[in-house]
């Protein structure tokens, strides 16, 4: 429906193709089908004890109101001293630090402090559906540069350096990748901090999924490296790691003065993070990581075990993520599109997965997997996968 009403910027917005699927899923579910849901993109654990039993203490002692826009000093402070010894970035806790209600407003305010109308925004594609959401809605203009699977969906520097312009502001980057679950080599990112710094880009890294990692890999983050500091803006949160996606809390790490532009769109939408959630955060950060590692561990099992069945159906061939809890397989042997494929799925198998095209044209062709899911969900999605395709002779 078309309205005088509606804003044009936003009416423009196409809603996500993930969004449409997982309203499909909710649909089956409420009408009792029994869908096993590869497509959710958020731990099925619960969040670690220590951490709700703070939030629990904290709405006891009156965390339950507003807080400071910037979020509560210790929290900040907490996050100051985990992006030092994690990430090898200084960040003064007092003014390079905003705590936001999840990991996406900390995106969304990010572009939207920096973008104007016209800008042109680098966002490699297949991508995660919120960046170019956001740069829309900023006016901004999305070059995407397409990803291939042979070059393992990593960035190359010369489509990077073929993509700028005198009017190119931003480049996006997300590593370990949702959807691809590819991770960069610390030589890759040096390149991309020259290529930034030489042109005079700001680099927006989104670095939510850093600790799922695999095969002994370390992460690396660009705003650490020499003359990135001004020029980046680190995103990063507490949904992934500490399996807390339900508590809207995230941040970012900027210089003063765009954290001060960021702020000015936190005070005139949201306020602020919830105050127990912040409290939370700090457990989680300072509190015991074994849980953390458990996670990650049996995330390894579970990736082991999807790419394995996946890689035995007809049609199917998956890498092996080395980071994210997300496979990321090629359909395109079966001959149809990646949606129709995820609505076959869904309606024959009754296993739900995200449409690679979601993510960008270049992942037309792929499905999103999440094996943030038991093994016997796993288990039991690939068999009926297999029932469905078939199997390749060995
Ligand atoms: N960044 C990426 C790459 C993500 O996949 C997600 C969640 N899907 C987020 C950020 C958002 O996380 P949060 O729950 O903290 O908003």
């Amino acid at each position: 429906m078309r309205s005088k009403f509606f804003s044009s910027r936003i009416e423009k917005l196409a809603e996500s193709k993930s969004i449409e699927i997982a309203d499909k899923i909710r649909k089956m579910k409420r009408e009792g089908i029994d869908v096993i849901e590869l497509q959710t993109g958020e731990p099925d654990f619960a969040t670690p004890q220590h951490i709700m039993e703070e939030a629990y203490n904290a709405m006891k002692e009156g965390y339950t109101h507003y807080t400071s826009s910037r979020g509560i000093p210790e929290l900040r402070e907490a996050i100051s001293e985990k992006l030092r010894k994690d990430n090898k970035i200084d960040a003064d806790p007092e003014k390079e630090i905003i705590v936001t209600p999840g990991a996406v407003h900390a995106v969304f305010s990010a572009i939207l402090a920096t973008i104007n109308p016209g800008d042109e925004v680098i966002i490699p594609d297949p991508c995660w559906v919120v960046y170019p959401g956001c740069v829309k809605i900023a006016g901004g203009k999305l070059i995407r540069i397409p990803l291939n699977s042979e070059d393992n969906f990593e960035l190359n520097i010369e489509s990077i350096e073929d993509a700028i312009t005198p009017r190119t502001k931003m480049l996006i980057i997300n590593y370990p990748c949702n959807p691809t679950g590819t991770t960069l080599t610390l030589d890759k990112l040096k390149h991309i901090a020259e290529i930034a710094k030489e042109h005079d880009l700001l680099v927006l890294s989104d670095e939510i999924y850093e600790k799922i990692l695999y095969d002994g890999l370390k992460h690396y983050s660009i705003g650490s490296l020499e003359g990135m500091k001004e020029r980046t803006i680190t995103i990063n949160g507490f949904s992934k790691t500490y399996a807390m996606t339900g508590w809207r809390i995230g941040y970012a790490s900027a210089s003063s003065a765009i954290i001060d532009q960021m702020l000015k769109i936190q005070q005139y939408s949201v306020t602020c993070a919830p105050a127990f959630a912040q409290k939370a955060a700090i457990a989680a950060l300072n509190g015991p990581k074994e849980p953390v590692h458990s996670m990650i561990k049996q995330y390894d099992q579970r990736r082991q075990l999807i790419v394995k069945r996946l890689n035995d159906i007809n049609g199917i061939f998956c890498r092996k993520p080395t980071g994210t809890f997300y496979a990321f397989p090629n359909i395109s042997e079966l001959g149809i599109s990646s949606i129709e494929f995820a609505n076959f799925l869904l309606d024959k198998a009754r296993v739900g997965v995200v449409p690679g095209s979601a993510y960008g044209q270049s992942g037309e062709g792929y499905v999103r997997l999440s094996f943030a899911n038991s093994k016997e969900n796993i288990e039991k999605a690939m068999e009926r996968m297999e029932k469905l395709l078939g199997t390749k002779d060995v």
